[in-house]
């Protein structure tokens, strides 16, 4: 059984609103072993897919769901997005988007951040977004994308919770990569990102991101490299797992 680092739900944000519940998973639980030891959520790693089948199986009875309800993407470092209707594989996007009760949608990551977004509007009611995003995601903006998106389907109001990822500190990276984020970012969000010198922090710009929009924003769990107990990192690792982060709209078991 996958054991999550946390999980709550986001309290309704208007009277008409639903409540939606998340689960931030790490490396505890599960069945896969060795590199994968035991909660690997990624089918695209090398573990036993009957492993990967049963961790996901898990993740789904967490939120209420089953298996096939999930909606799984290939994340691609980019800041497109796929609108969900149905469980199941998305495709290569780093967002999905859902006003479905039905489906929990799955960000991975193993140093990469995932966000998890309870939005509502008055006319369009709830949505939720998973988002995978690393430094070039950051750069990419791909959870502005999201929430812009999400603010075409109506929504005005929004909370959000960003999983666990490496810091700054201990991902440290070249010039380029600095120069990028300097470059692409909003001044806030780059001097969070880079407050490490050397380093890039991406959940700490996501988090500023968010905090600058006005979206009330927690964040589960620390730096994947430094707990290599509770989480995955490719960074310290390379050939590894993935954690994940899981959303769906209403409580745990409705
Ligand atoms: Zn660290």
């Amino acid at each position: 059984m996958v054991l999550p680092l946390a999980s709550s739900a986001f309290a309704p944000l208007a009277p008409s609103d639903r409540p939606a519940f998340w689960a931030v998973t790490g490396r505890l639980g599960g069945v896969s072993r060795g590199p994968f030891n035991q909660a690997n959520l990624a089918d695209h790693v090398g573990d036993k897919l009957a492993a990967v089948s049963s961790n996901r199986a898990s993740l789904a009875t967490v939120v209420g769901l089953r298996s096939e309800q999930l909606v799984h993407m290939a994340p691609v470092h980019g800041a497109s997005h796929a609108y969900v209707d149905s469980g199941g594989q998305a495709g290569e996007v780093d967002a999905l988007i859902t006003t479905s009760d039905t489906l929990g949608l799955v960000a991975l990551g193993a140093d990469c951040a995932t966000v998890g977004i309870h939005a509502w509007g008055p006319e369009s009611g709830v949505a939720i977004a998973a988002v995978h995003c690393g430094w070039k995601g950051l750069c990419a903006d791909v959870l502005g994308a999201t929430l812009s998106q999400l603010r075409s389907l109506g929504a005005t109001k929004f909370q959000a919770v960003i999983g666990p990822a490496i810091c700054g500190d201990c991902y440290q990276v070249g010039e380029e990569r600095i120069r990028a984020v300097h470059e692409a970012c909003p001044p806030d969000v780059a001097l969070a990102a880079l407050a490490s010198t050397g380093g890039i922090d991406v959940r700490a710009g996501l988090f500023v991101a968010l905090t600058v929009a006005g979206i009330p924003t927690q964040i589960v769990g620390g730096c994947t490299f430094e707990n290599s107990e509770e989480l995955f990192s490719y960074r310290r690792n390379n050939v590894t797992g993935r954690q994940g982060l899981v959303i769906r709209i209403g409580g745990a078991s409705a």
